[in-house]
């Protein structure tokens, strides 16, 4: 079979076929099946493998070796004999309509900026290019209108393989240096491109382009976009998420952003408020407490660490106790944070442990970690540890 010449490349939209098996060897636990013919896309230009069963086995990937096409199976097939083959075609036209798309996208990128596409990778849900030049998302605003509307028009493809007289004068965008057979595909007023993937007949069939992001990558930018199905399927679903987000905050469709920013400045102001009510209530904690003590116990309710560390060191300092202990009140015990200057807090860390159902350590100076038990045990154990004789 020459190159260009497959059944999937004389009629794309073929969905099953008949073929004779050509060989079928063993590798690494795959069939490595060759057929006479094939409508399998193999891997190649970006697009993955076409997927699917021959003789109701499955084929699970598709690569081009040495001019033939390798069908990945999972069990063997007998060479020689005739058999049905079936093309996954939701996985097959899914490729067809985001392949399209590229080209038109690059072409008319190609076409406005003079940039290149030079990277194409077709993921399982987005598909990315790198431009080898910058683009704003409002260029790509631009472009992505443009598409669309090529994709309303329903401008057919003009697939075909120019000798290489023709060849020399025209101008068309390609990856890289092309020996041999060149195949174009052509999509009036958007692109002319070098591409050996499988396309739509006529832009129609894509239905919806969408530009997803666009980011600053090597010398150029990378694009995400999807196209067809996927993008109709894509923006249902951010639809509906902005939905909820309008029910959710009482506020118009095209106004959450603008919701969400104020609720955020709200929560900020809350946050503020909450900052300073708390250094409020230490300032009094603080000042209820006596000087000079053996040591000194804070009961607080669900403070950060930060704070509970904050609060300890003032009672060592202005308070001058020999240790201060910050006790912060969780679900089934406390958070402990205690801390001296006198006291060697790391060799009573374990005896605090274990007589308070705790975990934890650390420093000579200072010690944290979570005792689980009751306050009233906690002061006792304290007052035995830390009172001095
Ligand atoms: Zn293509």
């Amino acid at each position: 079979m020459e190159e260009m010449c497959e059944l999937f490349y004389r009629d794309p939209y073929i969905r099953s076929f008949s073929a004779t098996v050509v060989s079928c060897i063993e590798h690494k636990g795959a069939w490595l099946t060759v057929l006479d013919d094939t409508a399998f896309y193999p891997e190649g230009g970006g697009q993955e493998a076409d997927h699917g069963t021959i003789n109701g086995i499955e084929v699970f990937d598709v690569h081009r070796k040495d001019g033939k096409i390798v069908h990945y199976m999972k069990e063997p097939v007998e060479a020689g004999m005739d058999l049905e083959c079936r093309i996954d075609w939701d996985r097959r036209f899914d490729h067809m309509q985001n392949h399209t798309g590229e080209h038109i996208v690059s072409g008319l990128i190609h076409k406005e900026f003079g940039y290149d596409n030079v990277g194409f990778h077709m993921g399982k849900e987005i598909i990315q290019i790198d431009f080898n030049g910058p683009l704003t998302w409002d260029d790509l605003m631009g472009i992505e209108l443009k598409a669309n509307q090529i994709v309303m028009n329903d401008v057919p493809l003009h697939i075909w393989c120019p000798d290489k007289e023709e060849l020399d004068q025209i101008d068309f965008r390609s990856k890289k240096e092309l020996n041999g057979t060149v195949r174009l595909v052509e999509v009036a007023e958007a692109d002319l491109c070098a591409c050996c993937g499988t396309h739509v007949a006529s832009t129609g069939e894509i239905g919806l382009i969408k530009i997803l992001s666009v980011a600053k990558y090597k010398n150029g930018v990378r694009v995400e976009m999807v196209s067809g199905n996927r993008a109709l399927n894509l923006m249902r679903k951010v639809y509906n998420n902005n939905r909820a987000i309008s029910a959710s905050l009482s506020a118009e469709m095209l106004k959450t952003a603008e919701a969400v920013e104020k609720t955020k400045q709200e929560s900020q102001k809350k946050d503020q408020l909450i900052g300073s009510l708390q250094s409020q209530l230490l300032e009094y904690r603080l000042a209820s407490f006596e000087t000079d003590q053996d040591f000194l116990l804070d009961e607080e309710e669900n403070m950060d660490r930060v704070a509970m560390i904050h609060m300890a060191g003032r009672m060592l300092d202005e308070k001058r106790t020999e240790v201060a202990a910050v006790l912060s009140k969780q679900m089934d015990g406390y958070a402990y944070f205690i801390c001296s200057k006198t006291v060697n807090l790391a060799a009573l860390s374990k005896q605090l442990n274990t007589q308070l159902n705790g975990r934890g350590g650390g420093r000579p100076d200072n010690i944290q970690g979570f005792f689980q038990s009751d306050i009233q045990t906690i002061r006792e154990v304290f007052v035995k540890t830390f009172t001095k004789a």
